[in-house]
């Protein structure tokens, strides 16, 4: 391995974030160097994309690849014990913009091992079982970068412009002191890979299964060789009442919903059970002179609505847009620093909506309230809103802002209506966070 390299971009962490980022501008003739401190294919969560999620995948020119590993996904499913309708299946072709009606579940350890290979295919200098362990921001002109190789090399390189896309680990936002914790959401899930859990038929086989529980909600994720990822995300209150090992308390709380259980029935864990806890949290930080922060090591909320890897590519592949224009030294720097900004921020916000109110009262019973044979035209026009932000709808679309503005609008009405159950609601959160 050399000791010294210099290139026009360093990319800290070559999962989704980091390898679209560093695939495209590698693609725009940039030298690019993408240092992952893991080796691919390694365990990662995250395995249900979005359908907005495939046009970035074409981009890249992986999408034939993704679609060889993995299982086409129709629908978002939501299930409920507690509304007249049980269960509703959100169909993407129903969205507004009806031109990506699927998406895929994918294995991440499959998916992120095909986009690093990408990036080397693009002419990325990819380096795997590197960590990064300290950059020198402070430098004008060239950064330096320090890394440790796995088998204990120590690393210098040389840098214009640094793009941290480290994920959970959070790099820069911890060097910069900028992480903060999300004031308005905090939950933990708990998840692992089990076989032999009955799936739905046809053309649904591969949706998301949410279901919504007493102590936060469930997700049933079908992956492509028969294995079903499950986990519970769940109000920390709940968790610390564990007093057994990780997969008997995850699998006894599967066993809370009855048709659950069924599903499970025959199923077998494989391999470790997994939990997270505290996982929404943003930077106060997104950019700076020669650095970006880019996916989950800017921010993360939850994983309610499967945004997480689309919002991260999307960002990503808007970074490396921004940061060639920064590189080719456009007297426009400031005004698209401030554009790239609004819109990284919008998307996070569109979805957050949702996930802050998901198990209130109002937004669970409006979700579930009918079926689309009853609906009549405005709450058609609602529901398709609706879809179009699972779809990863999310960065303003003007054609759902306007149902999605009535959706909010009966949301709040109702809210007020329901007064009391929404107080009741506020104090139960307040105690479940604890
Ligand atoms: C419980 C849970 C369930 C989720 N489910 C979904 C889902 O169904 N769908 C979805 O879209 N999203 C989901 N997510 C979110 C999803 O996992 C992330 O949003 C997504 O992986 C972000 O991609 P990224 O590239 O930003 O970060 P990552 O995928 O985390 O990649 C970061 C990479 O950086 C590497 N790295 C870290 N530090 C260093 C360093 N110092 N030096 C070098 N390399 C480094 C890591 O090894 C890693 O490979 C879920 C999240 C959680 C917590």
């Amino acid at each position: 391995m050399e000791n010294s390299r210099h290139s026009d971009v360093l990319v800290i962490g070559g999962g989704p974030a980091g390898s679209t980022a560093a695939c495209l501008l590698a693609e725009k003739g940039w030298s690019v160097r993408l240092l992952e401190k893991a080796r691919h294919p390694r365990f990662h969560i995250g395995e249900s994309l979005l359908p907005k999620n495939l046009p970035i995948l074409q981009r890249l020119g992986v999408l034939n690849a993704v679609q060889r590993i993995g299982m086409k996904k129709n629908a978002a499913e939501f299930n409920s014990t507690e509304t007249p309708l049980n269960r509703d299946t959100f169909y993407f072709a129903r969205a507004i913009d009806d031109r990506h009606p699927f998406a895929y579940q994918v294995r991440r350890s499959e998916f992120d091992e095909i986009l690093f290979g990408n990036c080397i295919d693009k002419g990325v200098a990819a380096l795997q079982g590197v960590s990064v362990v300290d950059v020198n921001l402070d430098q004008h002109g060239h950064k330096s970068v320090r890394a440790l190789s796995d088998t204990g090399e120590a690393l210098q390189f040389t840098c214009r412009y640094v793009i941290d896309a480290s994920g959970r680990d959070t790099f820069l936002a911890n060097k910069l002191k900028a992480k903060e914790k999300n004031s308005r959401h905090q939950m933990a899930a708990i998840y692992g890979h089990f076989q032999g859990v009955r799936r739905r038929g046809g053309e649904d086989a591969g949706n998301i299964s949410i279901y919504w529980f007493e102590h936060g909600w469930i997700w049933l994720i079908p992956l492509q060789d028969g294995v079903m990822s499950v986990g519970a995300v769940c109000w920390p209150a709940y968790l610390k009442t564990r007093s057994t090992a990780l997969p008997v308390f995850l699998q006894q709380t599967l066993q809370l919903l009855p048709e659950l259980a069924r599903r499970m029935q025959s199923a077998e864990l494989l391999g470790d059970v997994h939990a997270t806890g505290n996982y929404s949290y943003a930077s106060s930080t997104m950019l700076g002179e020669g650095y970006l922060l880019v996916g989950d090591a800017y921010a993360f909320v939850d994983p309610v609505f499967s945004s997480g890897v689309y919002l991260a590519m999307q960002g990503a592949a808007d970074g490396a847009e921004l940061v060639d224009k920064l590189l080719l030294g456009t007297e426009h720097g400031g005004r698209l620093i401030r554009a790239y900004q609004r819109k990284v921020k919008r998307g996070i916000a569109e979805i957050s909506w949702f996930i802050y109110r998901f198990n209130t009262p109002v937004l669970h019973r409006l979700l579930m309230s009918s079926d689309d044979a009853q609906q009549n035209k405005w709450q058609g026009k609602m529901k398709a809103a609706v879809i179009s932000i699972l779809s990863g709808d999310v960065y303003g679309n003007p054609k759902v802002s306007a149902p999605l503005f009535l959706f909010k609008m009966l949301y709040y009405l109702l809210s007020l209506k329901n007064l009391g159950e929404t107080l009741r609601f506020l104090r139960f959160k307040a105690r479940a966070w604890r």
